[in-house]
C-alpha cells in the first residue's frame, strides 16, 4: 500500500481507478478549513472572509501552474472538471473563429471530447476523427496528413481512459505549434501519473479532473495559453460575475480547488515510486491470469506506452455481460463508467478492430493507491473462477 493510501473500505476490492479514485485523507485535511470556519465567497472584496478564501485560491493557483509547467498562473482557469474543460476548450476555441472551420480528434476520445466536436458538425464546423491503430496509437504523420488549411483545432487525449494508451502528444504538439494551431489534450487520465510539462511541450490548452487524483469531484481545470504563437481566444460558454477572467463564471468551490491542489502535490511527489508499484501489480495480473487461463486472454492496446496502472483484458470465446455479473468479488468496469449508459460494445475496443462479441467480453483494471499484491492474487482468482464457469469442465 503507498504512503497515506485509504484504508480498504468494506466491499469488494476496488479496481475501477479510472472511473475515479477515493478522496485522500491528506487532501481532506487541508479542504476542511474551508468547508468550516473559512467559507468565505473568493469574490467577496470588503472583508476577511472573502480575502482568506481568495488568497486560498490565488495560492492553489500558483501552485497548480507551476506543477503542470505553466509560467502565468491566470493560465488556470478553474472548472468542474474535464467534462467542462474539454467543452470549454472545443466549443469556446470554436465559436471565437471567423473563417477556420475545421477540427481533428481520434476515434477513441471521451465522450466529453468526442461529443462536442461531433455537436459542432451540425452548426457548420468539420470534423475529421482519425482512426488509431490496432495497438489503440496514432501518429503524428496520420495527423499531419489531417491538418487542412482552416484546422484551428487538433485535440488529442494524453492516456485513454479504458486502455490506457498514451498518445505522441508532444510529438503531436510540436507538430501543431510549427503549424500555428492551438492544440488541446484531455489530460483526466494522465496527469499526476505521467510527466507532462504544459509549456516546454506545447500543449496550449490541458484538462484535468480532481476526482482522477485522489482529489475531490465536481472541481477540474483547463489550461489556457495566454502568451505566445499561436493566439488563443476562447469563448465562455457561461455567463454571470466574471470570475476566472471572464471564461468560466460561478462562485469557486475554494476547498475543492485547495483540495486538487493539494491532491497534484501528492502524486507528483510519489508518483515515480507509485509507477513502478502499480506497473507490477499490472504485470502481476497479467501473468496470473494467463497461466490460470492460457489461450484465453487478449491485452487490448500497446503494453509499452501505457499507464502504468491499466491492464484491459479480453476475454476469448466468453459472454461479457455474464461475466460481469459473476464478478462480484471486485469492482471492475467493461469499458469506461462514464458511456455505461450505453449497452453494446466499447466503442474504444471496436476502434482497435475487435470484434463486437469480442469487445463485450473486456475487462478494464484499474490499480490505485490502496491496491496490494494480495489483491491482485484475489482478483485473478475471481476472474480466472468467472470464466472457468462459462467454459464448464473440459
Ligand atoms: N476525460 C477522460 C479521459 C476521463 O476519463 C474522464 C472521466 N471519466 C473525463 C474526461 C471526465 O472527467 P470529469 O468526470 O471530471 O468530468
Amino acid at each position: 500500500m503507498a504512503a497515506g493510501s485509504p484504508s480498504r473500505p468494506e466491499g469488494p476490492i476496488y479496481l475501477d481507478h479510472h472511473a475515479t479514485t477515493p478522496l485522500d485523507e491528506r487532501v481532506l485535511e487541508v479542504m476542511l478549513p474551508y468547508l468550516r470556519e473559512d467559507f468565505g465567497n473568493a469574490a467577496s472584496r470588503t472583508h476577511l472572509f472573502g480575502w482568506r478564501a481568495e488568497a486560498a485560491v490565488d495560492d492553489a493557483r500558483e501552485r497548480l501552474s507551476e506543477m503542470l509547467g505553466a509560467r502565468d498562473p491566470a493560465e488556470i482557469v478553474f472548472t468542474s472538471g474535464a467534462t467542462e474543460s474539454n467543452n470549454l476548450a472545443i466549443l469556446g476555441l470554436a465559436e471565437s473563429q471567423r473563417s477556420r472551420r475545421h477540427l481533428i480528434t481520434i476515434q477513441t476520445e471521451h465522450p466529453s471530447v468526442l461529443d462536442p466536436c461531433r455537436a459542432l458538425t451540425r452548426r457548420g464546423f468539420e470534423l475529421t476523427e482519425l482512426a488509431v491503430d490496432s495497438m489503440g496509437l496514432v501518429t503524428v504523420d496520420v495527423v499531419e496528413a489531417a491538418i487542412r488549411e482552416d484546422t484551428f483545432l487538433v485535440s488529442v487525449m494524453a492516456a485513454n481512459n479504458e486502455i490506457g494508451v498514451l498518445q505522441p502528444i508532444r510529438e503531436i504538439a510540436s507538430l501543431c505549434r510549427d503549424r500555428g494551431i492551438p492544440f488541446h489534450s484531455d489530460a483526466a487520465q494522465a496527469v499526476g501519473k505521467i510527466a507532462l510539462d504544459v509549456d516546454r511541450e506545447g500543449l496550449d490548452l490541458l484538462s484535468v479532473s480532481g476526482h482522477k487524483i485522489y482529489g475531490p469531484k465536481g472541481v477540474g481545470l483547463l489550461r489556457v495559453r495566454k502568451s505566445g504563437r499561436p493566439r488563443l481566444t476562447l469563448e465562455p460558454r457561461q455567463y454571470g460575475g466574471g470570475h476566472e477572467g471572464g471564461l468560466r463564471a460561478g462562485t469557486l468551490p475554494v476547498a475543492s480547488v485547495v483540495g486538487l491542489a493539494r491532491a497534484l502535490e501528492i502524486c507528483l511527489e510519489e508518483r515515480e515510486a507509485e509507477a513502478l508499484r502499480l506497473a507490477k501489480l499490472r504485470d502481476q495480473l497479467k501473468k496470473e491470469l494467463e497461466a490460470m487461463l492460457p489461450g484465453r486472454v487478449i491485452v487490448n492496446g500497446d503494453e509499452t506506452r501505457r499507464l502504468p496502472g491499466n491492464l484491459n483484458l479480453c476475454f476469448l470465446g466468453i459472454d461479457g455481460e455474464r461475466l460481469l455479473a459473476d464478478l462480484s468479488g471486485i469492482a471492475v468496469s467493461s469499458g469506461s463508467a462514464c458511456s455505461s449508459a450505453e449497452p453494446g460494445p466499447s466503442p474504444v475496443l471496436l476502434a482497435l478492430g475487435r470484434e463486437a462479441s469480442l469487445a463485450k467480453a473486456s475487462l478494464r483494471f484499474g490499480f490505485g493507491r490502496a491496491n496490494t499484491p494480495d489483491d491482485v492474487s484475489e482478483a485473478a482468482r475471481c476472474v480466472a473462477l468467472a470464466v472457468r464457469a462459462q467454459l464448464g469442465p473440459h
